[in-house]
């Protein structure tokens, strides 16, 4: 018997599957070398290792929901979680000094409590990771910095 490879997900009947479904659907015939075709009479696809790429919102099954892939932060951006002292720090002419003085228009004093600025952040990067634009927060947990992210993928 040839070996199978361990398969993260299958596509058919335009969805995405999770291992367990697509075995019981097909049995071995899912692992034939001629590959199985789906209801709809459509090639079923096997995907694993570095074949495939999840979605950044992340893969659940089309039958059972189970979890495939987590939401992960997509290439070109990057999320980061800021200190109160990071902002109070802040160089002049940064998104972060005008965030801060935001806070306090009328004070001049770096002493302004910057704490509301605390938390997680996300941000557009360009390649070397260099911050393009402002970046958008804060969110009390990165979680929901990556939630906001991905909202508009
Ligand atoms: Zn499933």
């Amino acid at each position: 018997m040839i070996s199978n490879p361990r398969i993260e997900a299958a596509t058919y009947e335009s969805d995405i599957h999770c291992p367990s479904c697509a075995e019981a659907r097909f049995g071995q015939a899912l692992y034939s070398r001629d590959g199985v075709t789906d209801g709809q009479g459509e090639g079923v696809t096997l995907l694993y290792g570095s074949g495939w790429e999840a979605s950044p919102r992340g893969e659940c099954c089309g039958a059972c929901h189970a979890e495939i892939s987590k939401p992960y932060c997509p290439g070109g951006y990057e999320i980061f979680e800021l200190e109160a002292e990071d902002f109070a720090q802040a160089e002049d002419g940064s998104w972060m000094a005008d965030a801060t003085r935001e806070l306090a228009p009328d004070s001049f004093s770096n002493l302004t409590d910057c704490s509301s600025l605390a938390g997680w952040y996300w941000q557009s990067c360009q390649p070397g990771c260099l911050p393009d634009g402002d970046a958008i927060g804060p969110f009390a947990t990165e979680e929901e910095a990556l939630a906001d992210l991905l909202e508009d993928f």
